[in-house]
């Protein structure tokens, strides 16, 4: 009978290890996807990869800038350039809530340094 009990106060603690994990990890990925949208042209010149890189550098939090390669430091970098949309969703209390920002985004081809320039930021209907 005590056995029993210590085994379902275990399982009852894993339970709520378990729980904790998942919640944190959905709190985190609303964080990224309610909040920041990046959005690519429908033929873009980016890779998947440079996609999340793109879309990490407009995300303070996830993004670590790479060392500079040896051939980027001494020829400089081999940057390919595209317009990107960042919609940021409920920014404002009032309608219209979201932004969509609109980026001159270049990426090099060596060592995905990324630069982003803001074009024009407008005010978008979408969230209520
Ligand atoms: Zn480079
Ligand atoms: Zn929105």
């Amino acid at each position: 009978m005590k056995t029993k009990n210590k085994i379902v106060i275990a399982m009852g603690l894993c339970f709520m290890v378990l729980l904790s994990i998942a919640t944190g990890v959905a709190a985190h990925n609303l964080i990224e996807e309610d909040n920041i949208e990046v959005v690519f042209k429908e033929n873009s010149i980016f890779s998947d990869e440079e996609k999340h890189i793109i879309e990490a550098s407009f995300n303070a939090d996830s993004y670590h800038a790479q060392p500079y390669g040896l051939k980027c430091s001494l020829f400089g970098h081999d940057y390919k350039t595209e317009i990107v949309s960042v919609i940021r969703h409920k920014v404002r209390t009032a309608k219209p809530r979201c932004m969509r920002d609109t980026y001159e985004t270049k990426i090099c081809t060596v060592c995905s340094d990324t630069i982003s320039t803001l074009i024009y930021s407008e005010q978008i209907n979408c969230c209520d």
